[in-house]
Protein backbone atom coordinates (compact mmCIF):
# COMPACT_ATOMS: atom_id res chain seq x y z
CA UNK A 1 0.00 0.00 0.00
CA UNK A 2 1.37 2.99 -1.00
CA UNK A 3 2.10 5.89 1.66
CA UNK A 4 0.15 9.32 1.69
CA UNK A 5 1.73 12.46 3.04
CA UNK A 6 -0.91 14.66 5.30
CA UNK A 7 0.48 18.14 5.84
CA UNK A 8 -1.20 20.94 7.66
CA UNK A 9 -0.48 24.54 5.79
CA UNK A 10 -3.27 25.76 7.46
CA UNK A 11 -6.00 25.13 9.96
CA UNK A 12 -7.19 28.77 11.65
CA UNK A 13 -10.36 30.72 10.69
CA UNK A 14 -11.86 33.28 8.91
CA UNK A 15 -10.15 35.22 11.97
CA UNK A 16 -6.69 34.65 12.07
CA UNK A 17 -7.30 33.01 15.38
CA UNK A 18 -4.36 32.27 17.51
CA UNK A 19 -2.24 33.80 14.20
CA UNK A 20 -2.94 30.82 12.19
CA UNK A 21 -3.32 30.78 8.39
CA UNK A 22 -6.54 29.33 6.55
CA UNK A 23 -7.31 26.44 5.88
CA UNK A 24 -5.01 24.43 3.69
CA UNK A 25 -4.27 20.78 4.41
CA UNK A 26 -1.57 19.25 1.44
CA UNK A 27 -2.41 15.32 0.40
CA UNK A 28 0.99 14.16 -1.41
CA UNK A 29 1.37 10.63 -3.09
CA UNK A 30 2.94 8.80 -5.58
CA UNK A 31 -0.54 9.55 -7.18
CA UNK A 32 -1.29 12.82 -6.56
CA UNK A 33 -0.42 16.35 -5.21
CA UNK A 34 -4.14 17.68 -3.77
CA UNK A 35 -5.24 20.39 -1.88
CA UNK A 36 -8.52 20.63 0.76
CA UNK A 37 -9.24 23.98 0.94
CA UNK A 38 -6.96 26.75 -0.23
CA UNK A 39 -8.03 29.51 2.27
CA UNK A 40 -7.16 33.18 1.26
CA UNK A 41 -3.53 32.48 2.82
CA UNK A 42 -2.49 29.43 1.32
CA UNK A 43 0.16 30.68 -1.16
CA UNK A 44 1.80 31.89 2.08
CA UNK A 45 1.81 28.54 3.85
CA UNK A 46 2.85 26.91 0.86
CA UNK A 47 6.12 28.84 0.47
CA UNK A 48 6.77 28.87 3.95
CA UNK A 49 6.52 24.81 4.40
CA UNK A 50 8.50 24.79 0.75
CA UNK A 51 5.36 22.95 -1.24
CA UNK A 52 5.95 23.89 -5.00
CA UNK A 53 2.78 24.65 -7.04
CA UNK A 54 3.65 22.48 -9.85
CA UNK A 55 3.19 19.83 -7.40
CA UNK A 56 -0.38 20.06 -6.97
CA UNK A 57 -2.84 18.62 -9.73
CA UNK A 58 -6.01 19.48 -7.58
CA UNK A 59 -7.50 21.46 -5.44
CA UNK A 60 -10.88 19.85 -3.96
CA UNK A 61 -13.36 22.84 -2.18
CA UNK A 62 -15.58 22.31 0.71
CA UNK A 63 -17.33 25.10 1.10
CA UNK A 64 -17.46 29.13 -1.05
CA UNK A 65 -16.25 31.33 1.96
CA UNK A 66 -12.99 33.05 1.62
CA UNK A 67 -11.18 31.27 4.24
CA UNK A 68 -11.63 28.12 2.05
CA UNK A 69 -11.61 29.04 -1.33
CA UNK A 70 -10.33 32.92 -1.49
CA UNK A 71 -6.14 31.39 -2.23
CA UNK A 72 -7.35 29.72 -5.79
CA UNK A 73 -6.79 33.37 -7.54
CA UNK A 74 -3.26 34.01 -5.90
CA UNK A 75 -3.14 30.53 -6.68
CA UNK A 76 -3.76 30.59 -10.56
CA UNK A 77 -1.49 33.68 -10.37
CA UNK A 78 1.15 32.81 -9.57
CA UNK A 79 0.94 29.60 -11.81
CA UNK A 80 0.69 31.81 -14.77
CA UNK A 81 3.12 34.61 -14.08
CA UNK A 82 5.80 33.00 -11.66
CA UNK A 83 5.72 28.92 -11.23
CA UNK A 84 4.59 29.09 -14.83
CA UNK A 85 2.41 26.27 -14.64
CA UNK A 86 1.85 23.81 -17.73
CA UNK A 87 0.25 20.76 -16.22
CA UNK A 88 -4.18 21.35 -16.23
CA UNK A 89 -4.99 22.27 -12.72
CA UNK A 90 -8.43 20.70 -11.81
CA UNK A 91 -10.45 22.55 -9.12
CA UNK A 92 -13.42 20.57 -7.85
CA UNK A 93 -16.36 21.66 -5.34
CA UNK A 94 -20.20 22.87 -4.59
CA UNK A 95 -22.14 23.63 -7.71
CA UNK A 96 -21.60 27.72 -8.47
CA UNK A 97 -17.80 27.66 -7.72
CA UNK A 98 -16.28 28.32 -11.18
CA UNK A 99 -18.82 31.38 -10.88
CA UNK A 100 -17.89 32.25 -7.55
CA UNK A 101 -13.82 31.85 -7.96
CA UNK A 102 -13.99 34.14 -11.62
CA UNK A 103 -15.64 36.79 -9.18
CA UNK A 104 -13.27 36.54 -7.00
CA UNK A 105 -10.47 36.74 -9.34
CA UNK A 106 -11.84 39.92 -10.95
CA UNK A 107 -12.17 41.28 -7.55
CA UNK A 108 -8.16 40.92 -6.95
CA UNK A 109 -6.89 41.31 -9.96
CA UNK A 110 -8.95 42.78 -13.12
CA UNK A 111 -9.38 41.01 -16.04
CA UNK A 112 -7.19 38.00 -14.38
CA UNK A 113 -10.56 36.02 -15.28
CA UNK A 114 -10.57 36.34 -18.98
CA UNK A 115 -6.66 35.72 -19.30
CA UNK A 116 -6.23 32.70 -21.22
CA UNK A 117 -3.43 30.49 -19.01
CA UNK A 118 -0.79 28.55 -20.00
CA UNK A 119 -2.52 25.56 -18.72
CA UNK A 120 -5.62 24.30 -18.44
CA UNK A 121 -8.22 25.00 -15.45
CA UNK A 122 -10.83 22.03 -15.24
CA UNK A 123 -13.74 23.16 -13.11
CA UNK A 124 -15.73 19.90 -11.76
CA UNK A 125 -18.60 21.03 -9.31
CA UNK A 126 -19.77 18.12 -7.73
CA UNK A 127 -23.36 16.71 -6.84
CA UNK A 128 -23.62 15.74 -3.03
CA UNK A 129 -23.27 11.82 -2.46
CA UNK A 130 -22.24 10.69 -5.78
CA UNK A 131 -19.11 9.22 -5.87
CA UNK A 132 -16.57 10.52 -8.39
CA UNK A 133 -13.51 9.50 -9.84
CA UNK A 134 -11.06 12.46 -10.53
CA UNK A 135 -8.10 11.48 -11.66
CA UNK A 136 -5.88 9.18 -8.83
CA UNK A 137 -8.80 10.36 -6.25
CA UNK A 138 -12.10 9.31 -5.61
CA UNK A 139 -14.13 11.64 -3.63
CA UNK A 140 -17.34 11.83 -2.67
CA UNK A 141 -19.32 15.40 -1.45
CA UNK A 142 -21.96 15.25 1.15
CA UNK A 143 -23.96 17.98 2.34
CA UNK A 144 -23.16 20.04 5.37
CA UNK A 145 -25.61 23.13 7.63
CA UNK A 146 -23.10 25.75 7.20
CA UNK A 147 -24.66 28.97 4.81
CA UNK A 148 -21.79 30.28 2.40
CA UNK A 149 -24.23 31.36 -0.36
CA UNK A 150 -24.09 27.74 -2.33
CA UNK A 151 -24.05 24.31 -0.70
CA UNK A 152 -21.35 23.05 1.83
CA UNK A 153 -19.97 20.25 1.63
CA UNK A 154 -18.01 17.92 4.06
CA UNK A 155 -15.93 15.54 1.73
CA UNK A 156 -14.35 12.04 1.99
CA UNK A 157 -11.16 11.56 -0.27
CA UNK A 158 -9.85 8.40 -1.09
CA UNK A 159 -6.16 8.49 -2.47
CA UNK A 160 -3.68 5.90 -2.44
CA UNK A 161 -5.54 3.41 -0.69
CA UNK A 162 -6.11 5.93 2.18
CA UNK A 163 -9.76 7.23 3.63
CA UNK A 164 -9.85 11.38 4.20
CA UNK A 165 -12.73 12.99 5.21
CA UNK A 166 -12.64 16.90 5.71
ZN1 LIG B 1 -17.36 28.68 6.28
Amino acid sequence: MNKIKVKFLGSGDAFGSGGRLQTCIYIESDDTGLLLDCGASALISMKQFGVRLPDIDSIFITHLHGDHFGGIPFFILDSQLISRRTDPLLIAGPPGMKKRVLEAMEVHFPGSSRVKQKFEIIFEELPPTVPTRLGAVNVTAYSAVHGSGAPSYALRVEVSGKTIVL
